[in-house]
């Protein structure tokens, strides 16, 4: 079959839900028997997204690859079996520096260098650069029509339908109808004016995935259809979900995955997905719940913490639990926690940057560590444990990160000036560097140790997981650290990066180095959250009985 190509845009407002519209598209379809791969066009200047604001911009999601990407990336790969790489999210001024280094080498032999064709053809060559074998391509442009960013984005998709042709090429167009309380109706009028906009740019969507609060009529169905120049049936109900999982099935039951297949002139069966609505009973209707606390400074906008959360739902659905999720600000933890924990099963500190609260999630670790409470650190979260333990049990004074306190006098976290990057290049990091350019980012390996928490829960001994990090545990510290109960349970294969560390003696204390949460999904929950999970419920029984007694 001939790679075929599913064009999302979005209309009326943003925050519509593009990526996980998009990526329940790609879970429809996966469960037909097709194979997906998705990318995300994104409208912005910025070359780099890892150096994005999180506060402004979500989460920064991290492929096996080391490209630091858009959120969206996390839904496209938590939905499906689609791995990502540097290849499936593009920038404007990604496109832009590509074009400008071509022109610099005079690769346009002196020509004009225009929008169109040489910034289109640009866009074009990216998209049409996805793995091969793969049967549809998913291809979601950021922004919301109409926006000036994006015109190039869509000027190159419109001239891709004339290339590939139209049984090769879909443009699904995801709209909002809103319901206005005091008229008690739907208006149909922004989605009309919206694909209005896209058709004056000369793309005439196909398929239109309207986002209400309630089932649209069959009667507005046809309105829409109507007006927009729609065939009645290519009108899909995309209604508010609480559950996000769900959305794959109601897109079913709208008879979406059918719409796309016929168009596409694809012969394809029923698609299964009855694994789905295993999870979704799960989610609606859990068994036991538990109470986590996740000490972090983003507290308050939980899209930089898109991945983390979902990471966490994924734990409860392989528990039969749900996970209630307390964001506790660390910066009012400086003190000591006080009754923020009383309520709690488990506490999770996660991955950050910047010194701001790090004093108050060494003392959650600290609550966690002499509590017996299972304790879960990612990344950073690592870091603070290796220095709570050193502080307070191997009585190392002033022990640190010299990310935070660059002259201590035990710098049990520091930076590794000299290292060897996935790539097998040699990288040199020191204070100064480029922000964004020294991290260690992607897929490392990691050897794992027979008899601990993390073998009983991968079991397996060489495992890869993700990171996004410049500072290190300093091996000089080691024994003084394994003296007083801390162990070493994942190390780098060469030695060199020590991955995961546990604490003898407390029931589940793990921190590891790297970022389990890219790669957990709701059919695989990562086996880390689940055994934290599990762990928070034990708790919880041993706690309802201590207090009954
Ligand atoms: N700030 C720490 C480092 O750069 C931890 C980063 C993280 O948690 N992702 O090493």
């Amino acid at each position: 079959m001939r790679q075929k190509f599913i064009f999302i845009t979005g209309g009326v407002v943003s925050s519509l839900g593009k990526g996980i519209a998009s990526a329940s598209i790609g879970a429809l379809l996966e469960a037909k028997g097709l194979s997906v791969t998705l990318v995300k066009l994104d409208p912005y200047i910025n070359v780099d997204p890892g150096t994005m604001n999180p506060f402004q911009h979500g989460e920064v999601f991290v492929t096996d690859d080391g490209t630091e990407t858009d959120l969206d990336l996390g839904h496209y790969e938590r939905f499906t079996h689609s791995v990502s790489s540097k290849r499936n999210n593009f920038t404007t001024g990604q496109i832009y520096d590509a074009v400008i280094a071509k022109e610099r080498r005079g690769e346009y032999l002196g020509g004009t260098v225009q929008v169109i064709p040489h910034i289109t053809d640009e866009i074009k060559r990216r998209i049409l650069d996805v793995d091969e074998g793969i049967d549809i391509a998913l291809v979601e442009i950021g922004g919301t029509v109409g926006d000036i960013e994006s015109l190039p984005f869509l000027e190159a998709i419109r001239q891709l339908r004339n290339d590939l042709g139209k049984e090769n090429t879909l443009f699904v167009h995801l709209t909002l109808v809103p319901f206005i309380k005091a008229a008690d109706e739907m208006k149909t009028k922004p989605t009309q004016h919206s694909v209005k906009e896209l058709r004056e740019i000369g793309i005439q969507p196909d398929i239109l995935l309207c986002r209400t609060e309630r089932f649209l009529s069959q009667g507005m169905k046809d309105k829409i259809a109507l007006f927009c120049n729609v065939e009645k049936d290519a009108v899909i109900t995309a209604k508010d979900l609480d559950v996000i999982y769900e959305v794959p099935l109601l897109y079913n039951e709208e008879g979406l995955d059918e719409k796309i297949t016929g168009m596409l002139n694809i012969w394809a069966k029923k698609p299964d997905l009855s694994q789905w609505q295993k999870i979704v009973d799960t989610i609606k209707n859990p068994k036991k719940q538990v109470d986590i606390a996740v000490v972090g400074k983003y507290v308050k906008l939980i899209d930089s913490y898109k991945s983390l959360n979902e990471s966490l739902v994924h734990g409860g659905i392989a528990n039969d639990c749900k996970v209630n999720i307390h964001y506790v600000d660390s910066e009012e933890l400086e003190n000591g926690p006080t009754a923020h924990f009383d309520d709690v099963d488990g506490i999770l500190v996660p991955g950050g940057f910047g010194d701001r609260g790090i004093e108050g999630k060494i003392n959650a670790i600290g609550h966690a560590r002499t509590n017996k409470m299972p304790y879960f650190g990612l990344c950073l979260g690592m870091q603070l444990a290796v220095i709570e333990i050193g502080r307070n049990l191997a009585g190392l004074k002033g022990a640190h990160s010299t990310e935070f306190d660059e002259g201590t006098a035990c710098p049990l976290i520091y930076l590794i000036e000299e290292w060897t990057d996935r790539d097998n290049k040699t990288q040199k990091r020191d204070r100064f560097s480029n922000k964004g350019g020294t991290m260690r980012l992607g897929a490392y390996p990691c050897k794992v140790k027979a008899g601990s928490l993390a073998f009983k829960a991968y079991n397996q001994d060489l495992i890869h997981e993700r990171h996004r990090h410049r500072y290190e545990f300093n091996m000089t510290y080691r024994e003084a650290l394994e003296k007083c109960g801390m162990m070493i349970t994942g190390i780098s294969p060469d030695g060199a990066f020590v991955e995961i560390i546990e604490l003898k003696g407390h029931p589940w204390f793990l921190a590891c180095q790297f970022h389990p949460e890219f790669k957990s999904k709701p059919l695989m929950p990562h086996p880390l959250f689940r055994d934290f999970i599990k762990a928070s419920l034990k708790y919880r029984q041993e706690k309802q009985k201590w207090k009954k007694r």
